[in-house]
């Protein structure tokens, strides 16, 4: 039914500065609960299309001229971005890991801003240790002498923290050696699990992204050309040989 359908983006123009026209009609859906992946190489606009969402284009000289995005039901193309943090989506740059000078636990807490229950928050900030207990060990370090896979964790913990129901994850595996990125992706698999975060991942490392994702959309060039289950995607001939070879 509709109601499952948590993010629903139909035919989205995106135009950046005016005049450049990088979104050319994407449509995609994500299912409450599940791990959607946005694939494609550089420049597909996998980015955009996130941004989108999350309203964040507007920071970019970029626009949503075309199409619908529902959260719920709920037109949400017009939002502030903080509008969609209270409504539960928030979006985890990709490479804009943490404030360098803050220690990881100024940065989770950071993370909490638009809240203001003091308990809950301290609850929070305990189950985003839960899940990354390589943040807890670091708890007290300043994030720039972290690794990067303990920053890109840090941002995820960021984005935890505001309690979200659905989160834009971009380019997790960005500069991380494979055995964090398996890391990084065993969390989200958990988180995805066991507290119901829907994500919606963009990513470039197409193997890694549809072992973990339920379902994938391929991306070339401002449009949406191939869908279907993860499983689905990994064994197609096409994919194997323009996708998957590349990681
Ligand atoms: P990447 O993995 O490199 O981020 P992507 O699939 O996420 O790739 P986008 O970042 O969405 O792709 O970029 C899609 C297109 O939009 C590219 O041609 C890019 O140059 C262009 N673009 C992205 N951001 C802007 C911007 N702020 N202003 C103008 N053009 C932009």
């Amino acid at each position: 039914s509709n109601q499952d359908i948590v993010l629903d983006v139909n035919g989205i123009e995106v135009i950046y500065n005016h005049v450049i026209l990088v979104l050319k009609g994407v449509s995609l859906t994500v299912p409450a609960g599940r791990v959607v992946a946005l694939l494609g190489g550089n420049g597909a606009g996998k980015t955009t299309t996130l941004r989108a969402v999350s309203s964040l284009l507007k920071g970019e000289r970029g626009a949503v001229t075309k199409g619908s995005i529902e959260l719920r039901g709920e037109r949400i193309e017009n939002m502030t971005p903080s509008d969609l943090v209270q409504r539960g989506v928030v979006q985890v740059m990709e490479g804009r890991h943490c404030f360098a000078h803050l220690t990881i636990e100024e940065n989770l807490l950071a993370g909490a801003y638009t809240r203001r229950d003091r308990g809950e928050i301290s609850a929070n900030l305990e189950k985003v240790y839960n899940y990354f207990p390589r943040l807890k060990a670091r708890r007290t370090s300043q994030a720039a002498y972290t690794s990067g896979g303990e920053q890109q964790m840090c941002a995820i913990g960021r984005a935890l923290m505001t309690n979200p129901s659905v989160v834009l994850l971009d380019e997790p595996s960005m500069g991380l050696a494979p055995q964090i990125v398996e890391e990084v992706f065993e969390i989200v698999r958990d988180l995805n699990a066991k507290e119901n975060v829907t994500f919606l991942l963009a990513e470039q490392n197409t193997n890694m992204a549809l072992r973990y994702a339920d379902y994938g959309y391929i991306m070339e060039s401002g449009r949406i050309v191939m869908d279907g289950a993860a499983d689905e995607l990994r064994n197609n001939e096409d994919v194997k040989e323009f996708y998957l070879g590349m990681y």
